[in-house]
């Protein structure tokens, strides 16, 4: 089983994913985790990535679903979480190529600009993009090409939104429902 999270930089993704991962057992995959990861390696990807990072762009889509594979390939697990991806149609189009298989349910976080503004700028992990100016070009990436792709998987019955605003518990509460829900159907 595969699924999918969504939703504006800090929206609560990764805070949810952690707790899914307890919950059910599935093997989370961040991909801006891997995308720092392969940042900081003496990969040939290096300073294109930080770059792009640091801009709030998307990173080339074979570069992602390169990395994604290798983490989908290592691991003994069935049941993964990505999380942080597809971030557009282009994302989307080249890991169903690639991979041959779609998710089997996408959790999107909805979430106020202002509270995702809020977020980002106060969690100080020391991320190069936690700052006003690349969170405005995020918040502007993320507009852009978001909508196509929640849109493409509400089409397919397979998107299940979430109110992102509340406490880690309330919003997990909703999350809890969904799973209640695919996991009769997977
Ligand atoms: N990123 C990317 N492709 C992905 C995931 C992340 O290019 O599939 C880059 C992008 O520049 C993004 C940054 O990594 O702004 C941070 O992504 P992450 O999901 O860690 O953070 P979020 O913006 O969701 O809080
Ligand atoms: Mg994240």
């Amino acid at each position: 089983m595969q699924g999918e999270t969504r939703g504006g930089p800090g929206s609560g993704k990764g805070t949810q994913c952690e707790k899914i991962v307890e919950t059910f057992g599935f093997k989370h995959l961040s991909a801006g985790d891997l995308l720092r990861k392969e940042m900081v390696s003496d990969s040939e990807y290096g300073s294109m990535i930080l770059d792009t990072i640091r801009e709030g762009r998307i990173v080339p889509s074979a570069v992602t679903v390169k990395l994604i594979l290798r983490e989908l390939a290592s691991g003994d697990s069935h049941k993964f979480l990505i999380d942080g991806f597809p971030r557009s149609e282009e994302n989307r189009i080249a890991f169903e190529r690639i991979t041959g298989s779609e998710p089997n349910f996408v959790l999107f976080f909805e979430c106020p600009e202002k509270e995702m503004v809020k977020r980002v700028l106060s969690r100080n992990q020391g991320r190069i993009d936690d700052n006003i100016d690349t969170m405005k070009k995020r918040l502007k990436v993320f507009e852009a090409l978001n909508l196509p792709v929640v849109d493409y998987y509400a089409k397919k019955g397979k998107l299940h939104k979430i109110n992102a605003v509340g406490t880690e518990d309330e919003v997990f509460e909703q999350v809890r429902r969904v799973f209640a829900q695919v996991s009769t159907v997977t």
